[in-house]
């Protein structure tokens, strides 16, 4: 008589479940962005850019913290996009940029490559931390999105942060609004979108972004940065991608799906298959932006056809590395 444990084995092993193995012995890594443009050295001030390379390091070290105790990939990106969601320099939380009607409508994703389950939110005005939002979505809702008033009127029954808007105006994205509804100024182009993706121990991956949107924008305006596929993108089995960029271009080339989908099915790198996308497909439009990209091997990069793009990755007990300008070491 067969061993029933034998049995069971067999039987697992011939059902070929679990697909990919669990490998407990994955070296975390964590990969962030602030947005990307033409960040040039000209403008930008070296207090500015002191702030921001200080900005991302804690938000690295932050996110690499919660996979060097062996938590999980989600909660990384989450905890490091909170950090920025929470720092004026970015356009995401406070700090966010204005509409047109001089409000604050603010739109974020999170995608867990485990399982492709994802939340968000568009277009909420009041919610502290918006990617925080996006995963109560994904946790504790049937739904993938939410928007405006009852994506707000869930916030408060998750018994979410909630802030005036007040809270997340500043002076210089006021000033930014002015500018760029006076044409004939020559308004500072806002960046500072947020986004993450990060790999844990466990090989799991996931990526998340938050955003402001675009300067001036209509009121109920969305971006990319919210919609699973255009701004956002998670899967173990190909990779995971954050977005920042002009949004309504990254919708139409559905960047993040395309350069993950480029790695599932034709087996390249993720690094090769964003620069096709970004560079070839995207530019084709009159597109540009950046990502960050990774995958469950742990291959990584950035990848942007802008003057810069605010960025920074954190690997097995490494320091933060951040680099803002296209020629900038990362
Ligand atoms: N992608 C964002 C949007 O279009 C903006 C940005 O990344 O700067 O809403």
């Amino acid at each position: 008589m067969h061993h029933p444990i034998r049995l069971l084995l067999v039987t697992i092993i011939l059902s070929g479940a679990p697909a990919v193995p669990l490998r407990a012995d994955t070296a975390p890594i964590l990969l962030i962005h602030g947005g990307a443009g033409d960040i040039s050295r000209e403008e930008l001030t070296l207090e500015r850019e002191t702030a921001f390379r200080a900005a991302l390091g804690a938000a690295l070290e932050a996110g690499y913290a919660v996979l060097d105790d062996g938590g999980n990939a989600l909660d990384a990106v989450t905890t490091a996009i909170v950090m920025m969601e929470d720092d004026d320099l970015f356009n995401a939380g406070r700090g966010a940029v204005f509409t047109h009607e001089a409000r604050n409508e603010m739109d974020a994703s999170v995608m867990d490559g485990a399982d492709r389950s994802a939340g968000a939110v568009a277009a909420v005005r009041l919610v502290k931390n918006p990617i925080l939002l996006a995963r109560e979505v994904m946790e504790h809702s049937p739904h993938v999105m939410l928007i405006g008033a009852g994506a707000e009127e869930f916030a408060i029954e998750r018994r979410m942060e909630l802030r005036p808007p007040g809270y997340f105006r500043t002076e210089r994205r006021w000033r930014q609004l002015l500018e760029t509804m006076d044409k004939s100024a020559s308004a500072e182009k806002p960046f500072g979108t947020v986004g993450a993706v990060a790999l844990d121990r466990q090989g799991n991956l996931a990526a998340g972004t938050s955003t402001g949107g675009m300067t001036d924008k209509r009121t109920g305006r969305v971006g990319d940065s919210p919609i699973i596929g255009a701004g956002t993108y998670a899967d173990n089995e190909s990779c995971a991608v954050s977005a920042t960029g002009h949004g309504e271009y990254f919708i139409r080339a559905v960047v993040a799906y395309d350069i993950c989908a480029r790695v599932r099915y034709r087996d390249e790198s993720p690094v090769e298959s964003a620069k096709v996308v970004l560079m070839e497909e995207l530019a084709a439009l009159g597109g540009d932006g950046g990502v960050i990209v990774l995958d469950r091997r742990g291959r990584h990069g950035f990848v942007f056809n802008t003057g810069g793009m605010y960025r920074g990755v954190i690997e097995a007990r490494g320091r933060p590395r951040v680099a803002i300008f296209a020629d900038d070491d990362t």
